[in-house]
C-alpha cells in the first residue's frame, strides 16, 4: 500500500525491535482503517505478540513509527496510550475472580474526577447504564451478579472484552481471544467482533481459520517478523507463499 489515507486509524510505519540482535519484528508496516477488523495470522514466533506489545507500549521499539490518529505511540508510556484510545487484551484472561460481573465492569469504567452530590448520582446512573449496554454486547446479562470465578473461560473472555469496551477505545487489540473456546462460543465471538467494530477498529491475532473468515475485513500475515502477504481472506488463502509456510501445516 502506497497511497497515504489521513483517514487511518493506525500506521505503522518500518517498526523494528531487536532482541539482542535478532529481529522479532523487522521494518513492518500496515494501515489500519477505521470500523476495520484486521487480523493478524502466522507460524508460532511470527512476531504477532510483539507487534501488539509494540503498539501497547509494552515493550520499546528499536526504530520505526506508530501512529495513532496522528499521535506517535512510540513516545508514550502505556498508561498514556491506553489513556488516548488504545485496548488490549491478552492471551489468558485476567478477571477478578472474586468479584461479580457487574463489578468487575464497574472498577474498569473509567474515572471522572470531581463529582459530587447530585452530579454523582447522575453518573452513578450513567454508570449502571452502560454496564447493562456492555453486557448485553457480551452475552453476560444474565449473569451480572455472578462471581467471576463461576463463569465458563468463554465467557471470562466475554467479560474482559466488556472491561475492554467499557472504556471505549477507538482501536482495541486482542490475543488470541478464542483459544480454548467450544464452537458455539467461538461463533458468538464472531457476532460480537462484527458489532463492536461499528464504532472502533480491531486488531486480532487468530489461529482459527474459520473464525478469522468471520471477522477479518483485511488479513496481515506475518512470518520472521516480515509481512508474507496482506489483503482479503480470499487473497491471502490463495496466495502460495502462504499456503507454504503457514496454511499447508
Ligand atoms: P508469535 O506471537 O507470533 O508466536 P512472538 O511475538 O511471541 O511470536 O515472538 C516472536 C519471536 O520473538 C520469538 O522468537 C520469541 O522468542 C521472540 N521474543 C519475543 N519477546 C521477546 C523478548 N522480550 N526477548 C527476547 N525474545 C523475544
Ligand atoms: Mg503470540
Amino acid at each position: 500500500m502506497n497511497y497515504v489515507n489521513p483517514n487511518f486509524v493506525l500506521m505503522v510505519e518500518g517498526l523494528t525491535v531487536s532482541f539482542d540482535g535478532f529481529k522479532a519484528v523487522n521494518d513492518l508496516s500496515f494501515y489500519v482503517e477505521p470500523n476495520e477488523c484486521r487480523v493478524i495470522i502466522g507460524p508460532n514466533g511470527a512476531g504477532k505478540t510483539t507487534v501488539l506489545d509494540l503498539i501497547c507500549g509494552r515493550t520499546k521499539a528499536t526504530e520505526g513509527s506508530v501512529k495513532f490518529k496522528g499521535q506517535e505511540l512510540l513516545k508514550m508510556r502505556e498508561d498514556q496510550i491506553v489513556h488516548a484510545g488504545v485496548g488490549r487484551k491478552f492471551q489468558t484472561p485476567s478477571v477478578y475472580e472474586d468479584l461479580t460481573v457487574f463489578e468487575n465492569l464497574e472498577i474498569s469504567y473509567p474515572k471522572g474526577h470531581g463529582v459530587f452530590g447530585a452530579l454523582a448520582f447522575k453518573r452513578d446512573l450513567e454508570v449502571i447504564e452502560r454496564i447493562e449496554q456492555i453486557t448485553q454486547t457480551i452475552f453476560l446479562t444474565d449473569a451480572l451478579d455472578e462471581k467471576a470465578a463461576y463463569l465458563s473461560h468463554g465467557q471470562k473472555q466475554w467479560l474482559e472484552i466488556g472491561m475492554l469496551l467499557i472504556q471505549d477505545p477507538e482501536l482495541l487489540m486482542l490475543d488470541e481471544p478464542v483459544a480454548g473456546m467450544s464452537v458455539a462460543e467461538r461463533k458468538k465471538t464472531a457476532e460480537l467482533l462484527n458489532r463492536i467494530i461499528q464504532d472502533r477498529s480491531v486488531i486480532v491475532i487468530e489461529h482459527d481459520m474459520k473464525f478469522v473468515e468471520d471477522i477479518a475485513t483485511r488479513v496481515t500475515v506475518l512470518h520472521q517478523g516480515q509481512i508474507l502477504s496482506e489483503g482479503t481472506m480470499e487473497h491471502v488463502q490463495a496466495d502460495p507463499k502462504v499456503v507454504e509456510v503457514y496454511l499447508g501445516h
